[in-house]
């Protein structure tokens, strides 16, 4: 049994991150993962760097865009921290921000991406929307249907393969410890500690836990009796044969699941929030199996991609399913879990490009620090009615 000042429970990008923030700061740091760091969400994601809002976030209308949109502080500060992530972690991990465009074919599409540009200024993101000769001299490979996009020149993308391990990487270096393939089974207070133990029936305790487990994170909380209203949510993910480069940008569509992007060795990945089948046991999600791919969501996303014609033309070699985290209102579940002393949660969102941020916000918060953005909007206590405990 070791004792530590904080156990991040989840080796995915979130928990690697924290512990760096927490490590680098001098305290004793453990993060445990049930399988091998990054198996899961963020190593099977689409690298996608979207600081525009996401069509699942406009796509239920004008009321539900200005919730999602209060996250826009967090979109600006991971606009930042991505540009200098490298170098901060002495790494790579394949970040390139040539830009981003979310494309409108119809014009109601159009009014949808003017509507969400204003949104987005209000909050400082500068996003432009550019159409007829300037889009076409920007982006000459798009599609004679695309009418507008909103333009945002510091998108794009980073490679999931390499960004977690390297905040894994840089965490060890701070004298983290990593236990992998040990899964946290309870968690509990006792004597004004935490107490965490694992199937092999070992036990360690810490003044803080983070909970950083992904679609997992529910389960957890119930270990220490808080429900958590996370929701998975399984996703597809494509990608084509290797091309010469034809594609600089991040694709988004303001109408449709489509997301777009040609990796540095020259696949183009396509996915954008296409559905794949969550499996069940006995009535139940079972979270331990990857979801089922759907043909309708196949399909669809290849058709979607028809915005850039090139793609149209490139065989699919590889398609892929992921799970990831949904709160009820679209925004992220971050900051300490009211009643339940020195527990914190991390989840929810587009975890991959905000990632970096909660990170770094959420360690503040550990190490005492004033968080340099304010958190309340992403709360876990904005649930607080679901606990009677
Ligand atoms: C197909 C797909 C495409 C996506 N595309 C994008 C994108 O382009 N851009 C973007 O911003 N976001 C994207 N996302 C979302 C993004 O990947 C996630 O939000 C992010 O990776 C979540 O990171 P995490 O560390 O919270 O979770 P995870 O990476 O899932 O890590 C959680 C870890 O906790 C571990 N764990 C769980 N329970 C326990 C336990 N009891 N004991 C020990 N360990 C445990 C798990 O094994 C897991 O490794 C995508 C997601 C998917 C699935």
């Amino acid at each position: 049994m070791a004792h530590y000042d904080t156990a991040v429970i989840g080796g995915g990008l979130l928990g690697c991150a924290i512990a760096w923030h927490l490590a680098r700061a001098g305290t004793r740091v453990l993060i445990v993962e049930k399988d091998q760091v990054n198996r899961h969400a963020s190593g099977q994601n689409a690298g996608s760097l979207h600081f525009q809002l996401e069509f699942r976030m406009v796509e239920h209308g004008d009321d539900a865009a200005r919730l999602a949109a209060r996250a826009l502080p967090l979109h600006l500060d991971a606009q930042r921290t991505w540009a200098g992530l490298e170098a901060a972690l002495g790494a790579p991990c394949g970040v390139a921000l040539r830009g981003g465009l979310m494309l409108a074919e119809t014009p109601a599409e159009v009014a949808a991406l003017d509507r969400k540009a204003a949104l987005e200024r209000e909050y400082g993101l500068d996003v432009q929307v550019l159409g007829g000769p300037q889009l076409r001299e920007l982006a000459p490979y798009l599609a004679d249907t695309v009418r507008a996009a909103g333009h945002l020149p510091g998108e794009g993308k980073a490679n999931p393969r390499l960004v977690t391990p390297a905040f894994a990487h840089a965490a060890l270096r701070h004298g983290a410890e990593l236990r992998t393939g040990h899964r946290v089974t309870a968690l509990h207070r006792d004597g004004g500690r935490w107490r965490l133990s694992t199937g092999d029936g070992r036990s360690d305790t810490a003044d803080t836990v983070v909970l950083a487990a992904g679609v997992w994170t529910a389960e957890l909380a119930a270990m220490a009796d808080v429900r958590l209203p996370v929701f998975p949510v399984g996703l597809t993910m494509s990608a084509t044969a290797r091309t010469a480069p034809l594609l600089p940008h991040l694709i988004q569509h303001v109408g449709r699941r489509l997301s777009m992007k040609q990796t540095a060795e020259g696949n183009v990945l396509l996915g954008g929030g296409w559905p794949a089948k969550l499996v069940t046991r006995h009535g139940r999600t079972d979270l331990d199996r990857n979801p089922e791919l759907r043909y309708e969501s196949l399909t669809g996303n290849a058709d979607a991609a028809r915005v850039v014609p090139a793609v149209m033309r490139l065989p699919i070699i590889r398609s892929w399913s992921g799970m990831t985290t949904l709160t009820p209102d679209q925004l992220p579940l971050l900051g300490p879990v009211p009643r339940r002393p020195g527990l914190h949660v991390a989840t929810g969102g587009s975890a991959f490009t905000l990632g970096p941020t909660y990170a770094r916000l959420l360690a503040s918060t550990l190490l005492g620090d004033r968080p340099d953005l304010p958190l309340d909007d992403y709360s876990p206590a904005r649930f607080g009615a679901l606990n009677f405990v």
